[in-house]
Protein backbone atom coordinates (compact mmCIF):
# COMPACT_ATOMS: atom_id res chain seq x y z
CA UNK A 1 0.00 0.00 0.00
CA UNK A 2 1.43 3.59 0.42
CA UNK A 3 4.80 4.33 1.72
CA UNK A 4 4.35 6.13 4.70
CA UNK A 5 5.39 7.82 7.88
CA UNK A 6 4.75 11.95 7.69
CA UNK A 7 5.90 12.87 4.75
CA UNK A 8 4.50 9.82 2.99
CA UNK A 9 0.97 10.24 5.38
CA UNK A 10 1.25 14.33 3.85
CA UNK A 11 2.50 13.17 0.40
CA UNK A 12 -0.64 10.41 -0.10
CA UNK A 13 -3.40 12.60 1.50
CA UNK A 14 -2.03 15.59 -0.80
CA UNK A 15 -2.03 12.77 -3.95
CA UNK A 16 -5.73 13.14 -3.41
CA UNK A 17 -6.73 16.27 -2.89
CA UNK A 18 -6.17 16.58 0.89
CA UNK A 19 -3.41 19.39 1.95
CA UNK A 20 -2.53 18.75 5.56
CA UNK A 21 -0.78 21.78 6.98
CA UNK A 22 1.29 20.64 9.33
CA UNK A 23 2.23 16.74 10.62
CA UNK A 24 0.92 17.24 13.46
CA UNK A 25 -2.83 17.67 12.24
CA UNK A 26 -2.34 13.81 10.72
CA UNK A 27 -1.95 12.83 14.63
CA UNK A 28 -4.71 14.51 15.58
CA UNK A 29 -6.91 13.40 12.46
CA UNK A 30 -5.99 9.62 13.51
CA UNK A 31 -8.00 10.04 17.25
CA UNK A 32 -10.46 11.95 16.35
CA UNK A 33 -13.85 10.60 17.63
CA UNK A 34 -16.62 13.30 16.27
CA UNK A 35 -17.00 14.70 12.66
CA UNK A 36 -19.17 17.88 12.60
CA UNK A 37 -20.22 19.41 9.39
CA UNK A 38 -21.84 22.03 8.19
CA UNK A 39 -24.43 21.24 5.57
CA UNK A 40 -24.44 23.78 2.85
CA UNK A 41 -22.05 23.83 0.75
CA UNK A 42 -20.07 21.06 2.62
CA UNK A 43 -22.99 17.93 2.50
CA UNK A 44 -24.74 19.92 -0.15
CA UNK A 45 -23.59 21.46 -3.28
CA UNK A 46 -24.50 24.90 -2.14
CA UNK A 47 -25.98 25.90 -5.62
CA UNK A 48 -29.29 26.84 -5.35
CA UNK A 49 -32.29 26.56 -7.51
CA UNK A 50 -35.64 28.86 -7.03
CA UNK A 51 -38.40 26.26 -7.05
CA UNK A 52 -41.74 28.59 -6.88
CA UNK A 53 -42.29 32.10 -6.24
CA UNK A 54 -45.83 32.89 -3.38
CA UNK A 55 -46.16 36.56 -4.09
CA UNK A 56 -48.72 38.34 -1.60
CA UNK A 57 -51.80 39.85 -4.32
CA UNK A 58 -50.24 43.59 -3.34
CA UNK A 59 -47.13 42.67 -4.82
CA UNK A 60 -47.94 40.75 -7.90
CA UNK A 61 -47.39 43.44 -10.75
CA UNK A 62 -44.50 44.72 -8.96
CA UNK A 63 -41.02 45.52 -9.13
CA UNK A 64 -40.64 43.35 -5.83
CA UNK A 65 -38.00 40.72 -8.19
CA UNK A 66 -36.09 43.46 -9.57
CA UNK A 67 -35.58 44.95 -6.29
CA UNK A 68 -34.52 41.98 -4.37
CA UNK A 69 -32.68 41.04 -7.36
CA UNK A 70 -30.72 44.10 -7.13
CA UNK A 71 -30.09 43.45 -3.56
CA UNK A 72 -28.90 40.20 -3.43
CA UNK A 73 -26.25 41.27 -6.71
CA UNK A 74 -24.18 42.73 -3.50
CA UNK A 75 -24.34 39.90 -1.69
CA UNK A 76 -21.97 36.45 -2.09
CA UNK A 77 -23.94 34.16 -0.29
CA UNK A 78 -24.68 30.97 -2.61
CA UNK A 79 -28.82 31.96 -2.39
CA UNK A 80 -27.74 35.04 -4.40
CA UNK A 81 -26.65 33.49 -7.52
CA UNK A 82 -29.94 31.90 -7.30
CA UNK A 83 -32.18 34.90 -7.05
CA UNK A 84 -30.05 36.37 -9.97
CA UNK A 85 -30.24 32.85 -12.16
CA UNK A 86 -34.03 33.24 -11.56
CA UNK A 87 -34.83 37.20 -12.18
CA UNK A 88 -32.21 37.64 -14.91
CA UNK A 89 -29.60 40.27 -15.14
CA UNK A 90 -30.10 43.48 -12.42
CA UNK A 91 -32.38 46.05 -13.58
CA UNK A 92 -30.79 49.27 -13.68
CA UNK A 93 -32.81 51.53 -12.80
CA UNK A 94 -33.37 50.18 -8.98
CA UNK A 95 -31.63 52.44 -6.67
CA UNK A 96 -30.36 50.90 -3.58
CA UNK A 97 -29.58 53.09 -0.89
CA UNK A 98 -28.03 51.58 2.69
CA UNK A 99 -26.82 48.54 1.55
CA UNK A 100 -26.41 46.06 4.64
CA UNK A 101 -25.67 42.53 4.71
CA UNK A 102 -27.05 40.68 8.47
CA UNK A 103 -25.57 37.53 9.43
CA UNK A 104 -27.59 34.75 9.86
CA UNK A 105 -30.59 36.08 8.15
CA UNK A 106 -29.99 38.26 4.86
CA UNK A 107 -30.04 41.70 3.39
CA UNK A 108 -31.14 45.06 3.82
CA UNK A 109 -31.74 48.38 2.42
CA UNK A 110 -33.58 51.20 1.10
CA UNK A 111 -35.64 51.44 -2.56
CA UNK A 112 -37.77 54.22 -3.30
CA UNK A 113 -37.21 55.43 0.26
CA UNK A 114 -38.93 52.42 1.92
CA UNK A 115 -37.68 49.65 3.82
CA UNK A 116 -36.59 46.21 1.38
CA UNK A 117 -35.92 42.92 3.31
CA UNK A 118 -34.54 39.83 1.75
CA UNK A 119 -33.85 36.82 4.23
CA UNK A 120 -35.38 34.13 6.43
CA UNK A 121 -38.23 34.06 8.46
CA UNK A 122 -35.82 35.39 11.05
CA UNK A 123 -35.22 38.49 9.65
CA UNK A 124 -38.97 39.12 9.29
CA UNK A 125 -39.36 38.45 13.41
CA UNK A 126 -36.15 41.19 13.44
CA UNK A 127 -37.89 43.83 11.79
CA UNK A 128 -41.19 43.20 12.96
CA UNK A 129 -42.85 42.21 9.35
CA UNK A 130 -45.91 40.09 9.85
CA UNK A 131 -46.84 37.24 8.13
CA UNK A 132 -49.36 34.13 8.07
CA UNK A 133 -47.14 31.62 7.07
CA UNK A 134 -45.80 28.89 8.79
CA UNK A 135 -41.93 28.62 7.27
CA UNK A 136 -41.49 25.14 9.82
CA UNK A 137 -44.20 23.67 7.44
CA UNK A 138 -42.24 23.92 4.11
CA UNK A 139 -39.16 21.53 3.72
CA UNK A 140 -37.63 24.08 1.66
CA UNK A 141 -35.49 26.71 2.17
CA UNK A 142 -37.14 29.82 2.04
CA UNK A 143 -36.41 33.38 1.11
CA UNK A 144 -38.84 36.03 2.46
CA UNK A 145 -39.33 39.52 1.37
CA UNK A 146 -40.39 42.52 3.26
CA UNK A 147 -41.14 45.78 1.56
CA UNK A 148 -43.01 48.88 3.63
CA UNK A 149 -42.85 46.61 6.67
CA UNK A 150 -45.11 44.55 4.78
CA UNK A 151 -44.74 40.66 4.02
CA UNK A 152 -44.37 40.98 0.20
CA UNK A 153 -44.07 36.91 -0.21
CA UNK A 154 -41.71 34.33 -0.34
CA UNK A 155 -39.35 32.18 -3.08
CA UNK A 156 -38.46 28.68 -1.77
CA UNK A 157 -34.85 27.39 -3.22
CA UNK A 158 -33.50 23.97 -2.99
CA UNK A 159 -29.91 22.52 -3.18
CA UNK A 160 -28.93 19.07 -3.92
CA UNK A 161 -27.33 16.15 -1.60
CA UNK A 162 -23.66 15.85 -3.31
CA UNK A 163 -22.81 12.46 -4.95
CA UNK A 164 -20.45 11.36 -2.22
CA UNK A 165 -22.14 12.14 1.05
CA UNK A 166 -23.85 8.91 1.40
CA UNK A 167 -20.74 6.68 1.03
CA UNK A 168 -18.98 9.95 3.58
CA UNK A 169 -21.46 9.05 6.20
CA UNK A 170 -21.40 5.36 6.09
CA UNK A 171 -17.32 5.29 5.79
CA UNK A 172 -17.44 7.18 8.72
CA UNK A 173 -20.06 5.22 10.90
CA UNK A 174 -17.70 2.44 9.96
CA UNK A 175 -15.03 3.72 11.63
CA UNK A 176 -17.08 4.16 14.50
CA UNK A 177 -17.02 8.09 14.33
CA UNK A 178 -19.70 9.98 15.98
CA UNK A 179 -21.34 12.51 13.42
CA UNK A 180 -23.47 15.57 13.53
CA UNK A 181 -24.37 18.21 10.86
CA UNK A 182 -24.96 21.94 11.89
CA UNK A 183 -26.09 24.82 10.02
CA UNK A 184 -27.50 27.95 9.74
CA UNK A 185 -30.53 26.71 7.41
CA UNK A 186 -33.82 25.94 8.53
CA UNK A 187 -34.16 22.94 11.15
CA UNK A 188 -36.24 21.11 9.48
CA UNK A 189 -34.26 21.24 6.17
CA UNK A 190 -31.36 20.33 8.18
CA UNK A 191 -32.96 17.27 9.67
CA UNK A 192 -34.57 16.62 5.93
CA UNK A 193 -30.96 16.35 4.78
CA UNK A 194 -29.77 14.48 7.90
CA UNK A 195 -32.32 11.98 8.17
CA UNK A 196 -32.07 11.36 4.10
CA UNK A 197 -28.31 10.11 4.51
CA UNK A 198 -28.94 8.68 8.16
CA UNK A 199 -27.15 11.57 10.34
CA UNK A 200 -28.12 10.79 14.00
CA UNK A 201 -27.89 14.41 15.21
CA UNK A 202 -28.25 17.82 13.44
CA UNK A 203 -29.25 21.50 14.27
CA UNK A 204 -30.56 24.35 12.36
CA UNK A 205 -31.16 28.15 12.36
CA UNK A 206 -27.62 28.49 14.23
CA UNK A 207 -25.32 31.62 13.77
CA UNK A 208 -21.63 31.59 13.45
CA UNK A 209 -21.16 31.60 17.14
CA UNK A 210 -24.08 29.13 18.24
CA UNK A 211 -22.10 26.55 15.68
CA UNK A 212 -18.86 27.57 17.96
CA UNK A 213 -20.99 27.01 20.88
CA UNK A 214 -22.52 23.38 19.86
CA UNK A 215 -18.57 22.09 18.93
CA UNK A 216 -17.55 23.21 22.76
CA UNK A 217 -20.75 20.95 23.81
CA UNK A 218 -19.62 18.19 21.78
CA UNK A 219 -15.89 18.32 22.78
CA UNK A 220 -17.12 18.28 26.37
CA UNK A 221 -19.07 15.43 25.90
CA UNK A 222 -18.28 13.31 23.62
CA UNK A 223 -14.49 13.84 22.65
CA UNK A 224 -12.21 14.79 20.30
CA UNK A 225 -13.83 16.98 16.57
CA UNK A 226 -12.98 17.92 13.32
CA UNK A 227 -15.37 20.23 11.75
CA UNK A 228 -15.59 20.74 8.43
CA UNK A 229 -16.96 23.65 6.94
CA UNK A 230 -17.15 26.03 3.66
CA UNK A 231 -18.43 29.32 4.28
CA UNK A 232 -17.41 32.48 5.76
CA UNK A 233 -19.69 31.91 8.86
CA UNK A 234 -17.67 28.83 9.47
CA UNK A 235 -14.10 30.10 10.29
CA UNK A 236 -14.42 30.66 13.82
CA UNK A 237 -16.07 26.91 13.87
CA UNK A 238 -13.15 25.68 11.94
CA UNK A 239 -10.66 27.90 14.59
CA UNK A 240 -11.66 25.94 17.57
CA UNK A 241 -12.06 22.36 16.76
CA UNK A 242 -9.30 20.13 17.19
CA UNK A 243 -9.03 19.46 13.41
CA UNK A 244 -10.47 22.10 11.09
CA UNK A 245 -11.14 20.80 7.47
CA UNK A 246 -12.04 23.51 4.81
CA UNK A 247 -13.57 22.59 1.52
CA UNK A 248 -10.81 24.64 -0.60
CA UNK A 249 -12.93 25.04 -4.22
CA UNK A 250 -15.99 26.68 -3.11
CA UNK A 251 -14.96 27.43 0.19
CA UNK A 252 -14.48 31.09 1.28
CA UNK A 253 -10.82 32.31 1.54
CA UNK A 254 -10.62 32.97 5.58
CA UNK A 255 -12.10 29.24 5.72
CA UNK A 256 -9.63 28.25 4.20
CA UNK A 257 -7.01 29.93 5.92
CA UNK A 258 -8.25 29.01 8.89
CA UNK A 259 -8.13 25.19 8.60
CA UNK A 260 -6.03 23.43 9.68
CA UNK A 261 -6.95 20.91 6.71
CA UNK A 262 -7.96 21.07 2.97
CA UNK A 263 -10.31 19.31 1.13
CA UNK A 264 -9.60 20.64 -2.73
CA UNK A 265 -12.02 19.27 -4.50
CA UNK A 266 -14.99 19.57 -2.34
CA UNK A 267 -15.74 15.88 -1.79
CA UNK A 268 -16.80 15.09 1.55
CA UNK A 269 -15.56 11.48 0.79
CA UNK A 270 -12.41 12.77 1.78
CA UNK A 271 -12.81 13.14 5.06
CA UNK A 272 -12.69 9.79 6.21
CA UNK A 273 -10.34 9.08 3.55
CA UNK A 274 -8.19 11.74 5.78
CA UNK A 275 -8.46 9.73 8.92
CA UNK A 276 -7.31 7.00 7.76
CA UNK A 277 -4.00 8.11 6.19
CA UNK A 278 -3.84 9.25 9.56
CA UNK A 279 -4.14 6.19 11.10
CA UNK A 280 -1.66 4.54 8.30
CA UNK A 281 0.75 7.07 9.36
CA UNK A 282 0.72 6.31 12.61
CA UNK A 283 0.83 3.33 12.77
CA UNK A 284 4.18 3.37 10.06
CA UNK A 285 5.49 6.23 12.90
CA UNK A 286 5.30 4.58 16.25
P1 LIG B 1 -25.69 28.87 5.81
O1 LIG B 1 -24.76 29.14 4.68
O2 LIG B 1 -25.25 27.68 6.62
O3 LIG B 1 -27.13 28.79 5.41
P2 LIG B 1 -25.51 31.64 6.78
O4 LIG B 1 -25.17 32.09 8.17
O5 LIG B 1 -24.71 32.14 5.64
O6 LIG B 1 -25.53 30.05 6.87
O7 LIG B 1 -27.00 32.04 6.49
C1 LIG B 1 -28.01 31.60 7.33
C2 LIG B 1 -29.32 31.84 6.66
O8 LIG B 1 -29.52 33.27 6.48
C3 LIG B 1 -29.41 31.27 5.26
O9 LIG B 1 -29.77 29.90 5.27
C4 LIG B 1 -30.50 32.17 4.67
O10 LIG B 1 -31.76 31.72 5.10
C5 LIG B 1 -30.22 33.52 5.28
N1 LIG B 1 -29.39 34.34 4.39
C6 LIG B 1 -28.09 34.70 4.57
N2 LIG B 1 -27.66 35.47 3.57
C7 LIG B 1 -28.69 35.61 2.71
C8 LIG B 1 -28.88 36.28 1.45
N3 LIG B 1 -27.92 36.97 0.86
N4 LIG B 1 -30.10 36.19 0.87
C9 LIG B 1 -31.10 35.49 1.43
N5 LIG B 1 -30.99 34.83 2.60
C10 LIG B 1 -29.81 34.89 3.24
MG1 LIG C 1 -21.80 26.17 4.25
Amino acid sequence: SIPLGYFGGIGAASKNGILFKGSNFLDSIAQISQVVMDKTGTMTEGVFNVQEVHLQPDFENSKILDFINALESKSTHPISTAIKDHVGEVDPSVVLENVEEIAGHGLKAQVEGKQLLVGNFKLMDKFSIPYSIDPSSIVYTLVAIGYDGKFAGYLTIADSIKADAQHTIDQLKAMGVGITMLSGDKSNVVKFVADKLGIPNSFGGLLPEDKVEKVKEIKAQKGTVAFVGDGVNDAPVVAISDVGIAMGGLGSDATIETADVVIQDDRPSKIPMAISIGKKTKQIVW
